[in-house]
Formats: C-alpha cells, structure tokens, sequence
C-alpha cells in the first residue's frame, strides 16, 4: 500500500485536479467540494502532515506559502478580501494529512462575520 497522501498523488499527476497555480514549491488546486465562491488549496510539494509538524527546517516554506497565497488572491482578482484556513488534526476539521491552506472568497463569504 502506498503511503502518499491524497495531494502528493495530485502532485505527481497520479490523479486529475483543477490546478491554477504551481511553481518548485507548491501547488494551488480548485477545492472539489468548494465552501465558497471561490475555494482554492495551497499545497507544499513537502508532504507536512499537519502545520504543528513543520519545523525550523521550514521555516523558508511556510514564510513563501503565505506570499504565495498573497499573489494568488491577486491572480484570482479577490487580495482585498479573502481568508486563509488551515485545519490542524482530525478535531480540527482536517481531512487530508498533508499541509494545505484553504484560500477563501467571494461574494457571500468574504464579508461574513465570524466572530473573530
Ligand atoms: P481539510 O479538511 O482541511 O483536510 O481539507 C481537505 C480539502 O480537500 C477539503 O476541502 C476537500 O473538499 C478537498 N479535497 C478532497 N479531495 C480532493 C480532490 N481530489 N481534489 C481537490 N480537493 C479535494
């Protein structure tokens, strides 16, 4: 049995995605069930399994992921108003063991309040 995640096969071409944006570092895919208007993932080519996993040793990565997500809301024409969502853990939310970040916008979404 293979012990790739679900995102390093879409990385390696194993199974089809929506990608929008890739460069030596990561890869940003249209989410398959989006939350909103606009649901993409950004996704490390270093399968990380959760955010607490990281170390100093990715210290570059994640500071590049942040400026990524950045120019890719700008790409999607939304940089005014979108979120970034990373759910850490299986209580948390996360689904998939390998680091991703949601990008989130668009009308209907951007400008709800959630409380914090
Ligand atoms: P999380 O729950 O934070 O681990 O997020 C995993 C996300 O991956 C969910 O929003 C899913 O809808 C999304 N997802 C699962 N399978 C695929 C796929 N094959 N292509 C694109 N997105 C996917």
């Amino acid at each position: 049995m293979s012990a790739e995640t679900l995102f390093t096969r879409i990385i390696n071409g194993e199974i089809p995605a929506e990608k929008i944006y890739e460069d030596d570092n990561c890869i940003c895919i249209k989410d398959i069930a989006p939350k909103a208007p606009i649901h993409v993932l950004l996704i490390p080519r270093k399968a990380i399994p959760r955010l607490a996993d990281a170390t100093a040793e990715d210290k570059a990565l994640l500071g590049q992921l942040m400026l990524t997500a950045g120019d890719i809301a700008r790409q999607l024409g939304v940089d005014d108003a979108f979120r970034l969502i990373v759910n850490n853990g299986e209580a948390a939310g996360q689904t998939v063991f390998h680091l991703h970040l949601h990008i989130l916008a668009g009308k209907g979404y951007s400008e709800a309040n959630l409380g914090f």
